[in-house]
């Protein structure tokens, strides 16, 4: 029996969670899945229940559990400076918990909304990469400080990656594109940063235990011009932490919105699968949620953690049947389309899946 955490979080994060499990049931009922789940808290509600953000009941719940499925966590009740407790720590300390490396983030460009993308159509059809970067290391986890010398302010952070950190890295990346397109593109700075070179090494080490997979190395700035310029030639994108962060925001516009893209982290224990975007205080509890993204990380699961590629893709094929009929929540609502809230949007997935 696969056994599910599930952390809804905070703001919209508690709606598309719920969400999503109607149509996880839906598929589970369908395609008899031996599964099942537990709800836990985390966050901004795990503060005010618990006074802590990822509570002890949770880490024992997910340390139990095969996979974990969170919503989000945040917002303005719990961002005063003076508050010491915050709910991202739990976000922070689940991610360690679980020591997820590699973070999964699937963008693809759904010809159901390619009028509404700020890129020119004949840029962006057919568009469907994964950018899988490193989330544990590099400068975000490097020794940093600041000083004064001579009388000047001066900080410092560090870039530092052993080759086993990379090489955990890669072998995901490579396993990946085996099972898409089968290319990779390696993203470094191999021109300026020792941390890169090395990065470069591991990668062709690598490369010779998977001669199908097609390789080709970018520097992070040519891959973020290539992104705009010419996003149809990518499959796999693997990279470090921080050229990770900053292209997946980049890439993720391709997508046509926040509340269209999902996400994994994996480690070497449970994998975690969450929307991309955050707790949307803005919107939350108002019903205008688009729960997409969240029941994409549905399928992500089913796919990873499960290897239920059946199940999965009848998901994303029920999703492109919805977006067919014209139906939109306000974020990626167009003229000549229906606008409609979350629950109609997730009910009529629901119905193409059934
Ligand atoms: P956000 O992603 O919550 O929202 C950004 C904008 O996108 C908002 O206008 C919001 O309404 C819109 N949006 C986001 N998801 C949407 C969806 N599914 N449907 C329709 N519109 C959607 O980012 P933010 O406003 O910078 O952050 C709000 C809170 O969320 C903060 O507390 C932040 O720390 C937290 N946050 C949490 C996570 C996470 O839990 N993984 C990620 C990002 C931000």
């Amino acid at each position: 029996m696969f056994k599910l955490a599930v952390l809804p979080g905070d703001g919209i994060g508690q709606e598309v969670t719920e969400h999503a499990l109607k149509v996880l049931t839906a598929v589970k009922t369908k395609y008899d899945l031996a599964l099942t789940y537990r709800l836990g808290l985390i966050g901004g509600k795990a503060i005010d229940e618990i006074g802590d953000p990822f509570p002890q009941e949770t880490q024992e719940l997910v340390a139990q559990s095969d996979a974990v499925f969170l919503g989000a966590v945040g917002g303005p009740k719990w961002d005063s400076p003076e508050k010491k407790v915050r709910p991202e720590q739990g976000l922070l300390a689940i991610r360690k918990a679980l020591r997820l490396y590699a973070n999964l983030r699937p963008v693809q460009c759904w010809p159901q909304l390619i009028e509404q993308s700020p890129f020119k159509k004949e840029k962006i059809e057919g568009v469907n990469l994964l950018i899988v970067r490193e989330l544990t290391g590099g400068a975000y986890f490097g020794a940093r400080g600041t000083e004064i010398k001579n009388g000047e302010r001066k900080a410092f952070d560090t870039i530092e990656y052993s080759a086993e950190e990379i090489r955990r890295l890669v072998k995901v990346a490579f396993k990946l594109a085996g099972q898409r397109r089968k290319k990779l593109t390696s993203v470094d700075k191999a021109n300026i940063l020792e941390t890169s070179r090395l990065w470069r090494k591991i990668v062709l080490e690598e490369a010779a235990n998977y001669p199908e997979i097609t390789l080709n190395h970018l520097y992070v700035d040519n891959c973020a011009m290539q992104l705009c310029l010419n996003p149809g030639q990518f499959d796999v994108l693997a990279t470090e932490n921080t050229f990770g962060d900053i292209l997946s925001d980049q890439a993720s516009v391709l997508g046509g919105s926040l509340g269209m893209l999902p996400s994994a982290s994996i480690g070497d224990g449970p994998a975690l699968y969450e929307p991309v975007h955050g707790s949307a205080p803005d919107i939350a509890g108002q019903n205008k949620a688009n729960p997409l993204a969240a029941i994409l990380s549905v399928a992500m699961m089913l796919r990873i953690s499960l290897s239920c590629f059946e199940a999965a893709l009848a998901i994303e094929k029920a999703v492109g049947r919805v977006l067919e009929q014209g139906l939109r929540t306000a974020d990626i609502w167009a003229p000549g389309c229906i606008r409609v809230g979350t629950s109609a949007l997730v009910d009529a997935v629901i119905k193409e899946l059934n």
